[in-house]
């Protein structure tokens, strides 16, 4: 099982449309695939036609057990997708109350992690979606996965949130037992205008080894999937967009039989 957080501290990002494209990539390619929605705000969930607001049973539940999370409980969250071999476990609006909630509980930066554990023989794929806070939930993400995509919007003001997402980052790192590499994808690139092209230029001068070699164009097919609920691969296999999140898959694909 291979698990791949989708992280930065700024919304708007594109994180939850690279969660959806890169996990309906896979899942149409045979893979089995999960994608867990841990931002209280719940932007995964709706766009597979559930109501944050409205669902009894979540990635909350995993939280409520001191720690632990009891044998099964993960099996029972999984929620089928419109598309086939993509399995939810959705957020709800109770997810925002964690932070409060689990200060000083051991092991509360696992649980994630620990409740993985119990499905790995049922997929292959895991892909996590983020808040954009740094709290017990990013915590969790960060420590569960295996390598973390960043993305960041090709914008004037990008670099500044990015520095503070990478020293975050190396802080939390630092933590851990295991390395965990990262990759910057460049979003919503817009080669007509400067601050697209600059904001480009200016992240592979800073960050040559870890931003991905190309960008994910603005493609309003985004926009319209994110609205009718549908994984856009599933219906527009070929668009320019999804034609960038297939070539970067195929580059983590092959990243990760080096590196994880
Ligand atoms: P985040 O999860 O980081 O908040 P989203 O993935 O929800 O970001 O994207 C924010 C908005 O931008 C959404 O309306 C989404 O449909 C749109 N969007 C994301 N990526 C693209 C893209 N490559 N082209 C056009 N619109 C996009
Ligand atoms: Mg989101």
């Amino acid at each position: 099982m291979r698990i791949w957080a989708v992280a930065n501290q700024k919304g708007g990002v594109g994180k939850t449309t690279t969660v959806v494209t890169l996990g309906g990539l896979l899942a149409e390619s045979g893979k089995r695939v999960l994608v867990v929605d841990l931002d209280p705000h719940g932007s995964l969930t709706s766009w597979f036609g559930h109501d944050p607001d409205r669902l009894a049973h979540s990635a909350f539940d995993l939280f409520q057990h001191n720690g632990k999370v009891p044998e099964g409980l993960p099996a029972q969250l999984l929620l089928e997708t419109s598309c086939p071999g993509l399995s939810l476990i959705p957020a709800s609006s109770a997810l925002a109350t964690l932070e409060r909630k689990m200060v000083g509980v051991e092991g509360m930066g696992l649980i994630v992690s620990r409740a993985l554990a119990q499905l790995w023989d049922d997929f292959d794929y895991v892909l996590l979606d983020n808040t954009p806070s740094l709290g017990v939930l990013m915590v969790n993400a960060l420590a569960a996965s295996q390598r973390l995509l960043v993305p960041v919007q090709t914008e004037f003001l990008a670099m500044k949130g990015l520095e503070r997402m990478i020293n975050t980052l190396r802080m939390i790192i630092r933590s851990r037992n295991t390395p965990l590499p990262y990759t910057i994808i460049p979003t919503l690139f817009d080669r007509r205008t400067q601050a697209s092209v600059h904001s480009l230029n200016a992240l592979r001068k800073a960050y040559p080894e870890d931003l991905w070699r190309f960008a994910i164009p603005v493609d309003t097919k985004f926009r319209d999937a994110s609205e009718a609920g549908q994984v856009p691969s599933a219906y527009s296999g070929d668009t320019h967009g999804v034609r960038a999140y297939r070539r970067l898959l195929e580059d983590l694909v092959e990243q990760g039989r080096g590196q994880e």
